[in-house]
């Protein structure tokens, strides 16, 4: 049976690589996927992993019917024995709609990968919509860190690596930013609540209000 999976994770869990990597396994096989991606950190048309390998893709515009799109593309005598979509946490709840039809009236497996939830810990409406929609949801276990050590299951925006919680929810940046530019990072829950990043942890740790008391 063809299944929708949702591949979920906090940003930098190594999402995009195991996405290259499902393409690789199927393709090795002979078999032919059809790859969507948007705002890739990479450019556009691309699915790029933070370990340097990159492929391919068909960058998804806001109003793209992905459905209507592979329809066309099998019509023209165009392969497709699978599809991927990758950062899918941007993609609209309709684009959601249209891959599980994918799946349903096409019989193609749609393997989606996107983040859950956004840097205020709300779900992304694309996300909310694959965890309403997918047959199988599973969640990457890839160790992402917070920077205390305990495993990173939330996404905080920086600016100037402080986290903010203002703003609009959708802003391309990427972790390891440059000083004063918006970054993420990820965080596990209780530092993500406290809205404790690395770098404030840090002007904390050196603040002389917190270092022990010297008696002399
Ligand atoms: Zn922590």
């Amino acid at each position: 049976m063809p299944e929708l999976v949702f591949f979920s994770g906090t940003m930098d869990c190594g999402k995009s690589t195991l996405a290259l990597q499902i393409e690789h396994n199927r393709s090795a096989r002979g078999l032919a996927g059809v790859i969507f991606t948007r705002d890739d950190r990479a450019g556009e048309g691309k699915l790029s992993s933070r370990l340097g390998l990159v492929t391919d893709a068909v960058e998804v515009e806001d109003g793209r019917d992905l459905y209507a799109y592979l329809v066309e593309h099998l019509s023209q005598g165009g392969r497709a024995d699978y599809v991927i979509a990758d950062e899918a946490q941007f993609l609209a709840p309709e684009q959601i709609d249209q891959l599980a039809r994918v799946v349903d009236d096409l019989g193609l497996d749609v393997y989606a990968f996107g983040i859950t939830t956004d840097f205020r810990s709300k779900l992304f409406p694309g996300s909310q919509r694959l965890v309403e929609l997918a047959d199988r949801i599973e969640v990457l276990q890839v160790e992402a860190l917070c920077w205390c050590g305990a495993r990173a299951t939330h996404n905080a925006r920086t600016v100037g690596g402080a986290m903010v919680v203002e703003g609009a929810q959708v802003v391309v940046g990427d972790v390891n930013q440059a000083a004063g530019e918006i970054g993420y990072e990820v965080l596990c829950r209780r530092h993500h609540r406290r809205r404790m990043t690395a770098a404030t942890a840090r002007a904390a740790a050196l603040s002389p209000d917190v270092l022990p008391v010297s008696s002399v």
